[in-house]
C-alpha cells in the first residue's frame, strides 16, 4: 500500500451540537415524538455538511482527509458500542437509532448505560458494559455512510472513532462477570470488528481513518501500564495488517510517555502527540515512515495561542526524524464553543479585549492552518501572524483587572488557620443540638425543575422585556411554591429551588468580578445537554452578597431549615474556562475567599445549613498519578477556605456528582464537610462500601433516586437502596436524597419520586 500524504493541517474533532444547538433541538424533538426519524436524519446530515463547508472555508482541505468526521447523535463512545454491537441483553428488541437512544437514556424499567466523565473534561460518555460473553459484530454502518455522504457532497473526509484499546479501557465489566475479569481481556475478540470496519472504510475510498486513543495518556485506569502497552502493540499489529485506510492514532489530553515508542513501533502511518498537556517526545525507532502530528493548539481552553511558541514546538517535532510533521489541535474542539464572532460583550473595552484574547473552535482552526503554512513555507511566511498573536498576549497581561493588588495581598496573607474548621465531633454535637433533625433526614440537592415559565421569564428579563422587579417577584413566587411543595411532601431539610439561577456556575460568574459570560458559547456536556462555560479572565472578587436575599426569603417561609446553596470554587473553575497565565491554585484561593465571604454572610443572616457544591471535584483530577497530590492540595484547600469561616453549629454540606470516587476518597475526607451527598443510584450504592472501608465517618447522602432518567423509582426500589446504604453508613450519619439536582426534570416525575423517597424513608424509620 502506498500511504497517502497526511494533511499538513488538521483538527482532532469539531463541535457537533451545532452553532445554535441545532442537533440538540432536533434530537429532543425526535424524543418528544414531534419529528420523524427521517427529519432527524436530514437535520443531522445537513449539519454535517455545513460543518465540512465551514471547515473548508477556514482553510482545511476539502479532499485531503484533513476534515475529521466527528459527528455523533449522542456520544462518541456510544457510537462504537453501536458499531461493534456491544449491546447488553436488557436492550434486546431495540434497533437502529432507537436502540442507540435507549442505550443512552433507558426506558421504563430498562436502565441506561452509566455515564461518566471523559478524561479531565466536563464531557460525559456512556460506559460500555463488556462481559466474557459480549458478542461483537459490525452492527452499524453509520461511520461508513457518513464518509460516503461526505463524498457525495464533494468532500473526502477522515472518519474518526474511539480506538479499540481506549474503548475497552473505558468499559466496565458487565454485571455477572467473574472476579478479575477486565474488559481489556476481550481485545482479541473486538479487533476483528474494528478490522472489518476499517476494510469497509477502505472499500468506500477513505484514505485515512482516525482512531482516538486518549486511554494511553492516563493512569486513571484499572490495569497496569505494561498491560496497556502490550494491548497497543497487539491492537495495531492486527489493524495495520488488514485491508484498511492509512491509520492516524490520536492521543489527546496528555503525554503518551512509554506508549509513544510503542506506537512508533507499530504499523500505523500517523501519530498525534498532545503538546499542550505533554512534551515533545524523544525520537523512537519506527518514526521514519510516519507522520508526526503536533497537537499544539489547545482544544480544551479558549485562549488565543502564542503562535511563535507553538511553531517552535512543531519545529522541535521535525527534529525527531519522522517522514513529515503536521499541525493539529491537542484535543477535539468539541470542548470549546464555535466562534468568538458569535459574541458581543456589552462593555466595549472588555469586548475588544476578549475578541483579541480568545480563540474558540473556528479561531483555533485558523491558528492550525496558519502554523501549517509555516511548516510548508517556513516561519517567515507567518511572521505577521506570530507578531500579532504575541501582541495580543502582551495586551492581555497588562490589562486592568487581570491583576488586582488587593486580591493578591489577601491570598498572600492566608494562613493554615484559614483552612480549618476544628474538631468534627464537637461540630456534629453542636449541629445535632441546634437542628434537631429526625433520623435519616431527607433533603434534595438544591434545584427544582426549571419550568417553561421560569425560563420564559428569564429570557424576557434578559431581553429587557420584563422589568427586574417583576422578574424577581416571579422568582419569589416560584420559591414560595417550591417551599410549600417540599413541606407537603414532608422533606426535612428544604431548599429554595434555585429558580433564579440560569446555571450553577454562570449565575455566580455574572456576580463575581473577573468573569465574562457568553451568549452563544455552548459546549456539549452529554447527549443533548450543553452548558455555556464562563470565562475567567481576571482576578476574582465578590463586590456584594450573591444569594443571601433569596435564601433568607425562603427561610422566612418555613420553620424547617432551608439550606443555603453555593457552587464551590473547584466546580466554578472546572466549568469555566480558566486562566492559563497564573497557577490554578491562586485562582482557587481567590474564589475560595469570595465564597467564604458569601458563606459567612449566609450564616450571619440566619441560615444554619450551607451547601457548597463540588460536583466537579474529580473532573480536574490530573490524568497522571504524580500530578494528583498537588491538585488535590489546592482544590481541597480552596473548598476548606470557602467553608472554614463558620461557627461549629453551622452545618456545611457538599454535593459531588458521580459514583466512582475510589481514587479521591481521601479528598472527600479532606473537604471536611459535615454532610456529603453523592451520586449512587445507578451504581447501586457502590460508593458506600468504599466509604466504609476508608473509615469515612461524617454525614453521607448516597443518592437513592436516579435523576438522570425520567423514570419514577418505586417505594420498593428506594427502600432497597436505603437498605443497601444503611449496611455501610451508621444510621445517625445517613441522609436520604436524590442523586443530583432536579432542574432538568419535570414536576410530573419529580413529585411522585420525592413522595416515594419520603415514604420509603418513613417506612425504614418506623421499622426500627
Ligand atoms: N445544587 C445543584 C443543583 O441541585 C447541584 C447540581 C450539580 O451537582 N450538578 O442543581
Ligand atoms: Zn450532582
Amino acid at each position: 500500500m502506498t500511504t497517502p500524504a497526511f494533511p499538513v493541517a488538521t483538527i482532532v474533532g469539531y463541535p457537533r451540537i451545532g452553532r445554535r444547538r441545532e442537533l440538540k433541538k432536533a434530537v429532543e424533538a425526535y424524543w418528544a415524538g414531534k419529528s420523524t426519524l427521517a427529519e432527524l436524519e436530514e437535520t443531522a446530515s445537513g449539519l454535517r455538511q455545513a460543518t465540512r463547508e465551514r471547515l473548508a472555508e477556514l482553510g482545511l482541505g476539502r479532499t485531503d482527509a484533513s476534515i475529521p468526521e466527528t459527528f455523533s447523535f449522542y456520544d462518541q463512545v456510544l457510537d462504537v458500542t453501536a458499531a461493534v454491537g456491544a449491546v447488553p441483553p436488557r436492550f434486546a428488541g431495540f434497533e437502529g437509532l432507537d436502540l442507540y437512544f435507549t442505550l443512552a437514556r433507558g426506558i421504563g424499567d430498562i436502565a441506561p448505560l452509566e455515564m461518566t466523565k471523559w478524561f479531565d473534561t466536563n464531557y460525559h460518555y456512556l460506559v460500555p458494559e463488556i462481559g466474557p460473553d459480549t458478542a461483537f459484530s459490525l452492527s452499524s454502518r453509520r461511520i461508513i455512510d457518513q464518509f460516503t455522504q461526505a463524498r457525495a457532497g464533494g468532500f473526502v473526509t477522515r472518519p474518526a472513532i474511539v480506538g479499540p484499546v481506549t474503548y475497552l479501557l473505558l468499559s466496565k465489566a458487565a454485571d455477572g462477570a467473574p472476579e478479575g475479569f477486565d474488559p481489556l481481556d476481550r481485545l482479541e475478540d473486538i479487533l476483528p470488528v474494528y478490522a472489518e470496519l476499517l476494510a469497509e472504510l477502505a472499500a468506500a475510498g477513505a484514505p485515512w481513518v482516525q482512531l482516538d486513543e486518549p486511554g494511553l495518556v492516563t493512569d486513571n485506569i484499572s490495569v497496569e501500564p505494561g498491560v496497556v502497552s502490550a494491548a497497543v502493540t497487539r491492537a495495531y499489529e492486527v489493524l495495520a495488517g488488514g485491508q484498511r485506510p492509512a491509520i492516524f492514532v490520536t492521543s489527546p489530553f496528555g503525554d503518551l510517555r512509554e506508549n509513544f515508542p510503542v506506537l512508533a513501533a507499530t504499523g500505523v502511518e500517523a501519530i498525534h502527540v498532545d503538546l499542550v498537556h505533554g512534551g515533545v517526545p524523544a525520537a523512537a525507532p519506527g518514526l521514519a515512515t510516519k507522520t508526526l502530528v503536533g497537537g499544539v493548539i489547545d482544544g480544551h481552553n479558549i485562549w488565543a495561542a502564542d503562535l511563535g511558541a507553538k511553531f517552535e514546538q512543531l519545529e522541535a517535532l521535525t527534529e525527531l526524524g519522522a517522514s513529515a510533521v503536521s499541525a493539529a489541535t491537542a484535543t477535539s474542539l468539541q470542548h470549546v464553543p464555535h466562534d468568538t464572532a458569535d459574541e458581543k460583550w456589552e462593555d466595549a473595552e472588555l469586548d475588544a479585549n476578549l475578541h483579541a484574547w480568545l480563540a474558540f473552535a473556528d479561531q483555533k482552526v485558523v491558528e492550525v492552518v496558519t502554523l501549517s503554512r509555516g511548516l510548508t513555507s517556513g516561519r517567515g511566511a507567518i511572521e505577521d501572524e506570530i507578531t500579532a498573536s504575541q501582541q495580543a498576549l502582551a495586551s492581555r497581561a497588562a490589562a486592568a483587572g487581570v491583576r488586582v493588588d488587593a486580591i493578591r495581598a489577601r491570598t498572600a496573607a492566608l494562613t493554615e488557620a484559614d483552612f480549618s474548621r476544628g474538631d468534627y465531633d464537637e461540630r456534629a454535637a453542636a449541629q445535632a443540638a441546634k437542628l434537631g433533625l429526625p433520623e435519616l433526614p431527607t433533603t434534595t440537592i438544591g434545584s427544582f425543575p426549571q419550568t417553561v415559565e421560569i425560563r420564559r421569564a428569564r429570557a424576557a428579563h434578559a431581553r429587557g422585556e420584563l422589568a427586574t422587579e417583576a422578574y424577581e417577584a416571579e422568582m419569589r413566587a416560584e420559591i414560595k411554591r417550591v417551599i410549600e411543595l417540599q413541606e407537603s411532601i414532608g422533606l426535612d431539610v428544604l431548599v429554595h429551588g434555585e429558580a433564579e439561577r440560569n446555571d450553577m456556575v454562570q449565575y455566580f460568574a455574572e456576580l463575581l468580578d473577573g468573569f465574562a459570560v457568553t451568549t452563544n458559547g455552548w459546549v456539549q456536556s452529554y447527549g443533548s445537554r450543553c452548558t455555556r462555560p464562563s470565562i475567567l479572565w481576571g482576578d476574582v472578587s465578590r463586590p456584594e452578597p450573591m444569594t443571601v436575599r433569596w435564601a433568607t426569603y425562603a427561610q422566612s417561609l418555613t420553620p424547617k431549615p432551608v439550606k443555603g446553596m453555593l457552587t464551590g470554587p473547584v466546580t466554578i473553575m472546572a466549568w469555566s474556562f480558566v486562566r492559563d497565565d497564573i497557577p490554578l491554585g491562586e485562582t482557587a484561593n481567590q474564589l475560595g475567599l469570595a465564597l467564604r465571604d458569601e458563606v459567612n454572610d449566609l450564616e450571619a443572616a440566619g441560615i444554619g445549613i450551607i451547601q457548597v457544591d463540588e460536583p466537579a471535584l474529580r473532573e480536574l483530577l490530573p490524568l497522571r498519578r504524580e500530578d494528583q497530590p498537588a491538585y488535590l492540595d489546592w482544590s481541597v484547600g480552596s473548598f476548606r477556605l470557602s467553608t472554614a469561616g463558620v461557627r461549629p453549629e453551622t452545618q456545611i454540606h457538599t454535593h459531588l456528582c458521580y459514583s466512582e470516587f475510589g481514587e479521591v476518597i481521601g479528598a472527600i475526607d479532606g473537604l471536611d464537610a459535615d454532610v456529603t451527598s453523592i451520586e449512587a443510584a445507578r451504581s447501586r450504592m457502590e460508593i458506600v462500601p468504599e466509604l466504609a472501608a476508608a473509615g469515612y465517618a461524617r454525614g453521607v447522602g448516597p443518592g437513592v433516586y436516579d435523576i438522570h432518567s425520567p423514570r419514577v423509582p418505586s417505594v420498593d426500589e428506594v427502600s432497597e437502596l436505603v437498605a443497601l446504604a444503611a449496611q455501610g453508613v451508621p444510621g445517625n450519619l445517613l441522609w436520604i436524597n436524590p442523586d443530583c439536582g432536579l432542574k432538568t426534570r419535570g414536576y410530573a416525575e419529580t413529585v411522585p419520586s420525592l413522595e416515594n423517597l419520603v415514604a420509603a424513608t418513613r417506612a425504614v424509620r418506623n421499622r426500627e
